[in-house]
């Protein structure tokens, strides 16, 4: 009797928690699985920020996806995935087409512009290791050019970032270690450089804890970054953006530099396949099933959760991808034995945001912490994706070992 093909598509952390669970389940007999990812590495997601600001090095933050593979059970194919037909259970990629039994799609996110206009063509977005690399550059570009410039123009060094959540407050946080380093490199008065952040809401980081979040503002601005709030983006344009400071108030803002960290949705694959879906997130059954789909898993960002407590859908986050990736695997190996499937419920230890340096602010475990302490156990998490991932090998190879 042919073997089950199980596809697991997208290597980050939702997918790749799926196979290197799953290949310690079940045994070669039981399934062919087939890995697809569009480049042969995997990134860590959440160290964007520093490959972006250019305090860590894009190979720092990327491995070979071949090292976490048991290459007796695992196929990896490096494809980029373009449409899914779940009627023909095939998936369709730019190299070739891949029919399978059952499928899981953990393909991520993309950033949200929510329809405003100008982002897409003018701001850049910490999306991947390639668009973080080109933010880095392109940073540097401008300082390199400002430097040179017999008439100075002040936006070279003005930076603007869309949005005060977990992903804009981090990239402050690395750019205020990276500025003054640019500064040094380029010859230019730290006081021309304008970094300041435009958030909509009425505070940064909304629906964190109020202290924690006084710290986090308190220590940026003492980097001297600037904060707008209240104040949401309504257009960038190539000179910069344009925001909404009340009812008929707009203020223009010239800056060559505007990086977008206001929001994510999911893949644009899911809205394709035809799946029902909220900004490309599929509402998940319990056992993390797409409705209507008995055999097509979602994992990590493009999965949506309803957390009962507050009726709102869990953030989309590596430590929910990561468990989903895990639950999903246990999952596809009682199908294969044709036992019962299990329902996921999270289990959310806390949110650590680094501040850049040394610094970080967090809840974990229900306790506040700030600081050095704070900054220490941040390490402490990253170290543990790629342990939970690769195993000690990958923590010693990648892993952010220096503490202090
Ligand atoms: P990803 O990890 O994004 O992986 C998706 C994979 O699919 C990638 O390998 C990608 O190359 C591949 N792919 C995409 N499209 C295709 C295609 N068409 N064909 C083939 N392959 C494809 N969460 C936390 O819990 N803690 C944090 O500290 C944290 N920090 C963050 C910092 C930043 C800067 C950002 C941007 C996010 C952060 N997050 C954090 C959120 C977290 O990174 C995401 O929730 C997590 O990455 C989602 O995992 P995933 O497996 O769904 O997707
Ligand atoms: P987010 O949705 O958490 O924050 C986006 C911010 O942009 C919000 O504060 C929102 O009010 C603001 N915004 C929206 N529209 C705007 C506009 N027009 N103008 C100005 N501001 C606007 O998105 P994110 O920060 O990209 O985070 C994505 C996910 O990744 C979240 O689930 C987050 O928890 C997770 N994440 C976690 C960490 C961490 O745990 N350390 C770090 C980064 C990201």
């Amino acid at each position: 009797m042919k073997r089950p093909t199980v596809v697991v598509l997208g290597a980050g952390y939702g997918g790749l928690s799926v196979i290197t669970k799953l290949q310690k389940l079940i045994s070669a007999d039981d399934a062919d699985i087939i890995l697809v990812n569009k480049n042969d590495y995997h990134y860590e997601t959440t160290w964007l920020h520093e490959a972006s600001a250019g305090t860590m090095h894009h190979n720092k933050v990327r491995y070979d996806i071949g090292g976490v593979l048991d290459k007796g059970k695992v196929t990896f194919v490096k494809a980029s995935v373009e449409n899914i037909d779940t009627a023909a259970q095939k998936v369709i990629t730019d190299r070739s087409e891949i029919a399978y039994d059952h499928l899981v799609v953990g393909l991520g996110f993309e950033g949200e512009t929510f329809g405003i206009p100008g982002l897409k063509e003018h701001a850049f977005s910490i999306a991947n290791i390639k668009a973080a690399r080109q933010i880095r550059e392109h940073i540097e570009y401008q300082f390199a050019t400002y430097s040179l410039e017999e008439v100075k123009d002040p936006s070279r060094l003005t930076i603007i970032v869309g949005g005060a959540g977990f992903t804009g407050i981090e990239f402050l946080g690395e750019l205020g270690e990276r500025i003054p380093e640019l500064c040094e490199e380029y010859d230019i008065n730290p006081k021309a450089v304008r970094l300041l952040c435009v958030e909509a809401a009425p505070m940064v980081l909304p629906g964190f804890d109020k202290e924690l979040v006084d710290y986090a503002v308190s220590y940026l601005e003492s980097k001297g970054i600037e904060f707008s709030i209240g104040t949401p983006v309504v257009e960038a344009t190539p000179e910069g953006v344009k925001i909404k400071k009340g009812e008929d108030v707009f203020e223009e803002i010239k800056a060559n530099t505007v990086v977008w960290a206001a929001g994510v949705r999911g893949n644009a694959v899911i809205e394709k396949a035809g799946f029902e879906n909220m900004r490309a997130r599929i509402k998940v059954d319990p056992d993390l099933r797409a409705p209507g789909h008995n055999n097509v898993f979602i994992v990590g960002d493009c999965a949506l959760m309803i957390n009962p407590e507050i009726d709102r859908p869990y953030p989309p986050t590596a430590q929910i991808a990561m468990q989903q990736g895990a639950h999903v695997a246990h999952n596809i190996a009682a199908m294969l034995k044709g036992e019962e499937l299990e329902p996921f419920t999270p289990s959310l230890k806390g949110t650590v945001c680094s501040l850049g340096g040394n610094e970080a602010i967090g809840e974990v475990f229900g306790r506040k912490i700030t600081g050095k302490r704070a900054a220490i156990m941040k390490k402490v998490i990253d170290n543990r994706a790629l342990l939970i991932i690769g195993g000690p090998g990958l923590v010693f190879k990648k892993g952010k070992l220096n503490m202090i």
